[in-house]
């Protein structure tokens, strides 16, 4: 493709060897473009890290400006002093005018230029809950459960009956248990007290009805399979590649100890903001830009450690990441600083990029 007529041709192999490469191949192989040693100058490398994402403030108007393709998949963090201007920058400017030009729409006055080549979609992430009800699960919220009920419904036991994947539910009548409707508890409505959650007696928390709960699969009831952990249920259906393959990334961004039927609303914080991650890994991210604010606040240090390596999955898996935070553990892991200041309010308002491990 990158082959210039005119450029070598017909006689040598490499028409332009490289300095320092002893005759061999070029090590990035590939038929890419041989466009000769490209000049990589330092002078460059300045004028152009000054182009990657960078906020200014003129008079209320601001300057956003995001990586150009060739520096997609970097993880750039937004650090600096209350009120310097990180989420003016990021979440006030960055975000609605991406948004508005990915979709068409006008875009906000105050941002004056925004660079969005290579991002063809915004997806913020944040800590909130999961679900609003109890019968939002890691098995439902990773797509694991529609292939498990479709395990279910292939035994010969529920072939014989025709009873179709639905029926392997506790959200529907002929899945769930009719005393608690598929909740597993009783919430008591105690007059003048707070309400009170029993063990449902029908069904001790199983949720299941008991004709759906003689099914067996592997051994396994449904209900069995719910009280697995991801861990376990990534091993357990080792040879069910679609229930596998789900529940792999809810593994990977170390969540292999939840159940697979805990209900998502009781999660923490973090341990939401993994599990969407995760919904997320399964498919290609490229063109994706991923903003989070703040996603360290609250966790553990060793959870800053696991959400740093899951913000890698996603770089490996083309995103491009953009975050505030100020913890220094997460600062240290980004391709990019942005340092918003030098100072609070009047005194911020400029974002300067004091770091860059390439
Ligand atoms: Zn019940």
């Amino acid at each position: 493709m990158g082959w210039q007529p005119g450029e070598g041709t017909g006689k040598g192999e490499e028409p332009v060897p490289g300095p320092g490469a002893p005759g061999g191949s070029d090590p990035s192989g590939g038929s890419n473009s041989q466009s000769g040693p490209a000049p990589h100058g330092e002078a460059q490398g300045e004028a152009q890290r000054d182009e990657r994402l960078s906020g200014f403030m003129r008079g209320g108007e601001w300057d956003a400006c995001l990586p150009g393709p060739e520096l997609a998949a970097v993880l750039t963090a937004v650090a600096g002093p209350s009120g310097a201007g990180k989420t003016a920058l990021v979440l006030d400017s960055l975000i609605p005018a991406a948004r508005a030009r990915l979709a068409g729409l006008p875009e906000p006055g105050h941002v004056r230029r925004l660079d969005l080549q290579g991002i063809g979609q915004v997806v913020q992430i944040d800590a909130s809950p999961i679900g609003l009800n109890a019968r939002s699960t890691p098995a439902t919220y990773s797509g694991a459960f529609d292939h498990i009920r479709r395990l279910f419904a292939a035994s010969a036991y529920a072939r014989r009956r025709r009873w179709k994947p639905g029926h392997f539910s506790f959200n529907t009548r002929e899945g769930q248990c009719p005393t608690c409707r598929g909740l597993g508890h009783l919430d008591l409505d105690v007059q003048y007290l707070p309400d009170i959650t029993v063990q449902c007696p029908t069904c001790q928390g199983a949720r299941f009805n008991d004709a759906v709960l003689a099914v067996r699969v592997d051994g396994m009831t449904i209900a069995d399979v719910l009280g697995l952990n991801v861990r376990d249920a990534v091993e357990r259906f080792a040879s069910a590649p679609p229930v596998a393959a789900a529940l792999r990334p809810v593994n990977e961004v170390g969540l292999g100890y939840l159940k697979l039927g805990e209900p998502t609303p009781s999660l923490s914080g973090g341990e939401s903001q993994r599990l969407k991650i995760a919904s997320r890994l399964r498919s290609s991210q490229r063109g994706a830009l991923y903003v989070f604010d703040e996603p360290t606040t609250g966790l553990h240090p060793l959870d800053v450690a696991t959400l740093v390596g899951v913000f890698d999955q996603l770089l490996d898996a083309g995103a491009t990441i953009i975050v505030i935070d100020h913890d220094l553990d997460l600062l240290a892991a980004a391709d990019y600083l942005i340092d918003m200041g030098p100072g609070g309010g009047p005194e911020g308002g400029r974002g300067d990029v004091v770091q860059d491990r390439q």
